[in-house]
């Protein structure tokens, strides 16, 4: 991997668990690693390829395990795995995952919704997983609606402060993403709050912002976040995605997207654009799933059935 610098951002890929979960009929398992293996090789080394959770409550992901056995054979490629508890996250470690992303909703009723859990009970489970984690195995912490929650509103930023405070206290060393879970939260708000964290946590070096773009705001609010000096941003191919127990958060931010802006701006991606868009082209035609973003059409709607006007 790269370090991402003002010239250079890392993109992480989460189509393959965000963008897919919330597709209702089953993607075979080998299309997933045809997906993954494409991705990688268009560039994009860091992807979320799964999710090791009950599979009754996310039946499109109970094929975690597999997926890491696949993605392990892909050179080049870091792949992470999101869990929700200590439970499932030992069980990741014990398939052999060495990058886990771990979630945590600062809102209570979000939290309550997606993982069933108070954010303090979550926060007392990171703290075992971190326990049961060998040296070498990377972290990642996402905090999902650290801006706006579909139950609660807008989200103060003292609790984003509040919650991250333990969190970070426990592995320093872990990426912090503060995830736009409803697409609502503006750019303001966006560079406001990663200015305030940044500034209340300097010890944290990896910084990650995780957009959708819902509302429209998407390719504004990975702007703002950049301003910020954030350098890693979560992306789905094709804008899919969208969050199951978040109702009416539909569209991650399109890779394909961000790829075009950062570049237009000279900041190097390390992704191939036109095999990039060759392979959302095909996540468009996934049965069941509902695409977003916009270079995709701008660039290929003459020249490709699956992704006319
Ligand atoms: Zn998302």
């Amino acid at each position: 991997m790269t370090t991402p610098t003002a010239d250079r951002v890392t993109l992480v890929e989460v189509g393959p668990r965000d963008g897919f979960q919330g597709i209702a009929p089953f993607i075979p398992t080998a299309t997933k690693i045809d997906f993954v293996r494409r991705l990688a090789a268009a560039g994009l080394d860091r992807i979320e390829a799964g999710s090791f959770v009950s599979p009754s409550a996310v039946p499109q992901l109970r094929d975690a395990a597999e997926m890491f056995a696949a993605c392990r054979t892909i050179p080049e490629l870091r792949p992470q795995f999101l869990v929700p508890n200590a439970r499932w996250g030992t069980t990741a470690l014990a398939a052999g995952v060495d990058f886990l992303a771990f979630v945590v909703s600062v809102s209570e009723a979000h939290n309550r919704n997606n993982v069933r859990r108070h954010p303090l009970e979550s926060v007392a489970e990171y703290i075992r997983l971190i326990d049961a984690c060998p040296e070498g195995v990377d972290m990642r912490l996402n905090l999902a609606t650290a801006f706006d929650c579909p139950f609660a509103g807008r989200i103060d930023e003292r609790e984003v402060i509040d919650l991250l405070g333990p969190l970070v206290a426990v592995r320093p060393t872990a990426e912090v993403c503060l995830c736009d879970t409803t697409g609502k939260a503006s750019p303001d708000h966006v560079a406001g709050l990663f200015e305030l964290a940044r500034a209340a946590f300097p010890t944290v070096e990896r910084w990650a912002f995780h957009a959708h773009d819902t509302y429209g705001l998407g390719l504004a609010d990975v702007y703002a976040a950049w301003t910020r000096g954030v350098r890693i941003f979560d992306a789905a191919f094709a804008g899919l995605g969208g969050c199951p127990f978040a109702p009416g958060a539909t569209g991650n931010v399109a890779t394909e997207d961000v790829v075009f802006m950062f570049e237009r701006m000279g900041v190097a991606t390390g992704v191939d654009l036109d095999e990039l868009l060759s392979i959302a082209c095909d996540g468009t035609v996934i049965p069941g799933a509902a695409a977003g973003g916009r270079v995709r059409a701008a660039l290929t709607g003459s020249r490709s059935p699956s992704c006319g006007s």
